[in-house]
């Protein structure tokens, strides 16, 4: 595997995600709308708290434990993933009884992708859940490519994005990545029987575009950068300003998502009391899923807000940062226009 020399880091702010799923339709179209990838979701935004997609990921193991040595965890099923549902068009539209009849599944699902989708979890009034965007991570030291057994996983030294080798990948029915992977960001092919995963929009960002979840995002919540490039806002806050931290760290792969952890809401107490200073998310479960430096880095955004509400107000690099006033500010070097790069044109022809 090559010693990458610099690599690409995303920050999703928590604060900021609204849970559209615009990010995850966008990269759908792009890159998992072949035969074979029906239960495939590389970019998909989750409530949490949940069991996830695939179901209960969380617990399904695998990455490097204490001492870096590679763990195997689980390798999910399709039905984790949810299978496709087939739904009663013909009935509904072409045979007459749409008056009667309503849409729904032929077979009754038991599981979807985002089936827990806005449960979350907590008593009324102090409920709570939030929105989280997860993908390949292109992690520093990728447990899938050292899973591998064929040395089909790779990370580009030029920008960190661990790719699958399709000329290496052996197909074999086996899928070793698969349960290397604790994220579980490897996906199994059904046609092909090839793995599949997140590319980092490599032949977008080789011509300066950015990835399709970066671009499109109407929140305007995902940023994309070099970690290397002290200039960068993705630098800033996860660098300088430490309020962007990877998800799951104990996992050990080095993950190069970074996200800003939500402030969450003002708690009430019993009688429908504002209580200061707090947040209807537990802290404790925020620690559960960004580790020990999750109350440190709310700290420092609630001081900035503070800074910003009082009078004479102060000025905030971090909230200046956060808001993105300029949309091009989230996509870091990668600033061109998908529309007018023929060379992406003729590369997506090629795919398709
Ligand atoms: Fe590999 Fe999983 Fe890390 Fe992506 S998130 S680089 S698939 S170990």
């Amino acid at each position: 595997m090559a010693q990458n020399q610099r690599q690409l880091g995303f920050v999703i702010d928590l604060n900021k995600c609204m849970g559209c799923q615009t990010c995850t339709v966008a990269c759908k179209i792009l890159w998992a709308d072949a035969k074979g990838m029906d239960q495939m979701w590389w970019m998909k935004v989750n409530t949490m708290p949940g069991r996830g997609y695939p179901k209960d990921w969380e617990q399904m193991g695998g990455g490097y434990d204490g001492g870096g040595k590679l763990v195997l965890g689980k390798k999910p099923t399709v039905e984790e993933y949810g299978v496709v549902m087939e739904f009663n068009y013909e009935q509904v539209y072409y045979g007459g009884k749409g008056s009667q009849v309503h849409l729904a599944p032929i077979d009754k699902p038991e599981w979807g992708p985002n089936w827990d989708e806005d449960i979350g979890a907590g008593e009324y009034p102090n409920g709570y859940y939030f929105y989280l965007p997860r993908f390949c991570n292109h992690c520093w030291k990728p447990a899938c490519a050292e899973a591998c057994p064929f040395h089909a996983i790779e990370k580009r030294a030029q920008d960190g994005v661990v790719f699958i080798d399709d000329s290496k990948c052996a197909q074999c029915r086996d899928h070793v990545c698969m349960a290397g992977c604790p994220y579980k960001e490897i996906f199994f092919n059904e046609f092909t029987h090839a793995g599949q995963k997140c590319n980092g929009c490599l032949p977008r960002i080789e011509q300066g575009v950015a990835p399709a979840c970066v671009r499109q995002c109407p929140g305007r919540c995902i940023w994309v950068d070099f970690l290397d490039d002290e200039q960068s806002t993705v630098y800033k806050l996860v660098k300088q300003w430490k309020v962007a931290l990877p998800l799951h760290p104990e996992f050990n792969t080095g993950p190069n998502i970074y996200y800003v952890p939500p402030l969450g809401r003002l708690r009430l107490d019993e009688n429908g009391n504002v209580e200061e200073n707090s947040s209807h998310i537990p802290l404790e479960y925020l620690r559960s899923l960004f580790g020990p430096g999750v109350e440190q880095a709310l700290d420092i955004i609630k001081q900035e807000m503070a800074k910003r509400r009082k009078e004479p107000k102060e000025p905030s690099e971090l909230l200046d940062l956060l808001i993105a006033r300029h949309w091009k500010e989230l996509l870091g070097p990668f600033t061109s226009d998908p529309a007018e790069v023929k060379a992406l044109q003729a590369e997506m022809e090629r795919e398709q």
